[in-house]
């Protein structure tokens, strides 16, 4: 028989409807083919798990073009049509068995409120209902109707923070494969419940750690083919925006499973609604020494979570205080960039920086020596989330002010590693404070390095969810009081 192919790409990001900035070319690591494959290959990436299952049952996988972006606001229409249309022709070629889109889920365009479905319905007008095409998607991934109808089966990540890209993507490949041989049918059975989880969502803790184990026991007793749990980035003003329980069967839809999941997670909503430390407690207690570096995801103004992080909330309460330890937080501003280029490494310069779309704070005027400045730089993950993964950094400048290393960069990054500040000549590991702009992710890589809190400080991403201009979204728990009886999707029934 001659070699299985997969085809595999498409367009990652995750969008804020409240960002203004929008995502644009420069912004996303674009890679194809050989390299494409050869980059992902062992790496914990959701491509990289694709790699992997494909290769061990003796596949190949090719990569017409994946676009892979950090979260951030509105991707450019122009991005999406362009990373689309790849993706459509090698389509069109039809050298290949099944396809598998390694996704986030969850990203807009300014004319579109679910681009991923968009992409789908586009393949499958091209190679018709027969071909499999199954996904793997962030557990953060806005589900809609349209994936459902034209995804064989949706595996998404099983882990918040994640750390299981890779067994996501073979989830997704193995479907696939199964599906090539006769072996799988997926049907599911789906329900989706209109609240957000705000602050209590880790996997590794109640409510959802009994409900994943029970998801996993589902499938370890045959009763579900594959389980998924959607908990849909929170900054959505989009139709159905909510949570997802996915359980898929072969051939039989287990109905009960998904529906007691879903009850569950309905039943314990409140029990997901967080709260975290101040900031200002979390630096008295830097002020007074901690064993290891404090590691802070700057929660109001997190990347990861789709704010422009230019936010200065932060960096002023550090300017603030003589009494702390050498800290380095990360500011967005081309301009301040750009001056410091122009200024070069060792030379005292004033700015004014951040603040310009991150309004919580007023941009800040920084007088500092300019330490580390460059064009360019190359990230590679410590992990173990995204373990061995490149990510190409912009301009970017280190300016020193006191104790305070104030890291510059022309574009947005979520600092979900330590790679970040050392691509930029800061070693997070030797000072006594390190803001990220994560809420969850960062605690992962960073564990290794320093004590990870993350901080309630206000923003766009803060979970204070009712200082935002929701409209579409709604009604919603937990911003509406609503009643809901949890209950199987129909497919191909439209919005939720
Ligand atoms: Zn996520």
């Amino acid at each position: 028989m001659a070699k299985r192919r997969i085809l595999a790409g498409g367009i990652a990001q995750e969008s804020h409807s409240f960002n203004p900035v929008p995502t644009g070319r420069s912004w996303f690591n674009i890679r194809a083919g050989r390299e494409a494959v050869e980059g992902a290959r062992g790496s914990n990436s959701v491509l990289g798990g694709i790699v992997d299952a494909a290769e061990a049952s003796g596949a190949e996988v090719i990569v017409p073009v994946l676009f892979r972006a950090q979260s951030g606001g509105p991707v450019e229409e122009a991005v999406f049509a362009d990373a689309r249309d790849i993706l459509c022709d090698a389509a069109r070629r039809g050298d290949f068995d099944a396809i598998v889109l390694p996704l986030h889920g969850g990203m807009l365009t300014p004319s579109l409120e679910d681009p991923e479905g968009a992409l789908m319905a586009a393949l499958r007008a091209i190679v018709g209902d027969d071909v499999p095409m199954t996904a793997g998607f962030d557990l953060h991934a806005h589900v809609t109707p349209e994936i459902l109808a034209r995804c064989d089966l949706l595996a998404g990540y099983l882990t918040n923070p994640h750390a299981d890209q890779g067994s996501t993507g073979r989830r997704a490949t193995r479907a696939a494969l199964d599906m090539l041989e006769g072996r799988l049918r997926p049907a599911l059975a789906a329900v989706h419940l209109p609240m957000l989880t705000l602050g209590h969502d880790r996997t590794d803790e109640e409510p959802l750690l009994s409900l994943h184990r029970r998801a996993r026991e589902a499938v370890e007793r045959g009763a579900a083919h594959d389980v998924s749990i959607f908990n849909a980035q929170q900054f959505l003003d989009v139709r159905g925006l909510g949570q997802w329980v996915l359980a898929y069967g072969n051939g039989t839809p287990p109905d009960d499973v998904a529906l007691e999941l879903a009850r569950t997670l309905w039943d314990r909503r409140r029990e997901l609604i967080g709260t975290y430390p101040s900031l200002e407690e979390q630096l008295d207690r830097a002020a007074r020494g901690t064993p290891r570096p404090l590691v802070l995801g700057d929660q109001g103004d997190r990347v990861a979570g789709g704010s422009p992080g230019d936010g200065t909330h932060v960096l002023r309460a550090l300017l603030a205080r003589g009494d702390l330890p050498a800290s380095a937080v990360p500011v967005v501003d081309a301009e301040a960039v750009r001056a410091c280029l122009a200024a070069g490494p060792g030379r005292e310069v004033t700015l004014t920086v951040g603040g310009r779309f991150s309004r919580v704070a007023p941009p800040t005027e920084v007088t500092g020596v300019v330490v580390a400045a460059g064009t360019s730089a190359e990230v590679v993950y410590d992990g173990p989330a995204d373990a061995g993964y490149r990510a190409a950094l912009g301009a970017h400048a280190v300016l020193r002010a006191g104790k305070v290393h104030v890291v510059l960069t022309d574009q947005p990054y979520s600092y979900l590693d330590p790679g970040y500040f050392r691509a930029m000549g800061v070693d997070p590991a030797q000072l006594g404070i390190v803001v990220t702009r994560s809420g969850y992710h960062f605690t992962l890589n960073y564990a290794a390095i320093g004590e990870c809190v993350t901080v309630d400080t206000p923003g766009m991403t803060s979970y204070r969810v009712a200082e935002l201009p929701f409209t579409v979204a709604r009604p919603f728990f937990p911003l509406d009081d609503i009643e809901v009886t949890p209950r199987l999707h129909a497919r191909g029934s439209g919005v939720p």
